[in-house]
């Protein structure tokens, strides 16, 4: 049996993995389940899958999920807080730990595993994002395993050979082809945009995902971010990237490659199939996923990423090619402004306002022989800078 810790075990992509986990519990045991603050939700899941640990993000939400279990016979073990998902992270019992925490709330528990030397299913691209070179060495020093779960970076890794590790040129690739949706927004008219309204930032025309990646996806710093995961898990950069629109998400990504040839993934938008994916590689499963029926979709589209409707795409690009805190400060200037997006504090086009303010407004230093901590700080100072200037921009 290969046991599993989900870490956000509630979340959109935590719900697709249990799906996963169910369909081969032959297979996997969920050995530990964790979520933020929904206890309700945790409690039935453990009831189903009866994990030895569940861990809740603080004391109260843990001692409400206490009590919603207080009848179950062999009851999970419950922690709470940072070092509760740090432990499970690291159980000598997990072989596997879905990252599926969002923002770089996932960061410590993440590096936990990858230090700890598990399979790390990687979801939370915030992480790489973060603290990249951190979690890169720790997954190289500990023989961890890295598999994206993001549908694009896993196709990627589908259509490259196994020892690209060695590096993108020496296995001849020319470039990785990024493919976006563009989201709910690709077709509104631009001069409406700071009139959407977080249900119809959410409501993402073909995948559905959890509030802040759907907003991410509205505003295509979704792809800003992947590009900058990108460039961590292939060990490549900017130039070797480029992002192309497919309305239909049908193509996950492609790899073209110096001889012309161009390799795709293709499937029915189900995070299922990364999912299911990475758990069974390098072997095959069933994911529960419906046959892409290519009749059905019957047209493939691609186009340019707008630049000036998607600012937050260029403010990554940026931030990618510029290195050092960069990234870090994009990420946490962006979770802020998507949250006070989501409260109706501030309107669409401040999202791209407020990262970019605070990337202007904090200096970019380097991350060179930097530790978790450094990187800890970065992040709740840009947080600070972005509140501030959220504030300013309140509506
Ligand atoms: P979600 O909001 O649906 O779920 C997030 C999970 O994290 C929940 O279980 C929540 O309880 C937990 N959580 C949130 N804040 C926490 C905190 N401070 N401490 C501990 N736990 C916390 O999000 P999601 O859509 O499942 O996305 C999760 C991650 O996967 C994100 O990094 C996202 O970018 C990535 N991802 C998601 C999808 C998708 O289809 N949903 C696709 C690709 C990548
Ligand atoms: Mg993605």
């Amino acid at each position: 049996m290969i046991g599993v810790t989900l870490l956000g075990a509630t979340g959109s992509i935590g719900v697709s993995t249990l799906d996963v986990l169910a369909r081969h519990a032959d297979r996997f045991q969920a050995v530990a389940l964790t979520a933020n603050r929904d206890a309700e939700r945790l409690a039935e899941q453990c009831r189903q899958h009866r994990p030895k640990f569940a861990v809740m993000a603080d004391a109260d939400a843990a001692m409400r999920l206490r009590d919603l279990l207080a009848d179950m016979p062999q009851r999970p073990e419950i922690l709470s807080g940072v070092e509760g998902l740090e432990q499970v992270a690291a159980l000598p019992e997990v072989d596997y730990v879905m990252a599926a925490i969002v923002g770089a709330a996932g960061l410590r528990p993440t590096l936990a595993a990858a230090r700890a030397g598990k399979r790390v299913l990687l979801a939370n691209k915030e992480s790489l994002v973060v603290a990249g070179a951190l979690l890169m060495e720790a997954v190289a020093e500990s023989g961890a395993e890295l598999l994206p779960i993001d549908s694009e970076h896993n196709a990627i890794f589908q259509c490259l050979p196994p020892n690209f590790t060695d590096g993108l040129p020496k296995v001849g690739v020319k470039r990785i082809l990024l493919t976006a949706s563009g989201g709910p927004l690709r077709d509104w008219p631009i001069e409406r945009l700071s009139a959407v309204t977080p249900e119809q930032a959410c409501a993402h025309p073909t995948w559905a995902m959890g509030r802040k990646i759907s907003v991410d996806s509205a505003t295509m710093m979704n792809k800003g971010l992947e590009v900058i995961e990108a460039c961590w898990l292939f060990g490549t950069d900017t130039d070797h990237i480029q992002v192309v629109v497919h309305p239909q998400s049908v193509i996950h990504s492609l790899v073209q490659y110096e001889d012309g040839s161009v390799l795709a993934q293709l499937g029915n938008p189900d995070m299922r199939t990364p999912i299911t994916h990475a758990m069974a590689w390098p072997e095959r499963l069933d994911s529960g996923v419906a046959p892409l029926d290519l009749f059905a979709v019957a047209r493939l589209d691609f186009q340019e990423p707008d630049l000036m409707r998607f600012p937050c795409l260029a403010l990554a690009f940026e931030a990618a090619r510029l290195g050092g805190t960069a990234p870090a400060v994009l990420n946490a200037a962006n979770e802020i402004a998507v949250a006070a997006f989501l409260e109706r504090q501030i309107d669409l086009p401040g999202i791209a306002a407020v990262v970019s303010e605070t990337l202007q407004t904090l200096p970019n230093e380097s991350v060179q022989g930097q530790g978790l901590e450094f990187l800890l700080d970065v992040d709740q100072r840009a947080r600070d800078c972005a509140e501030r200037l959220a504030r300013e921009r309140a509506i």
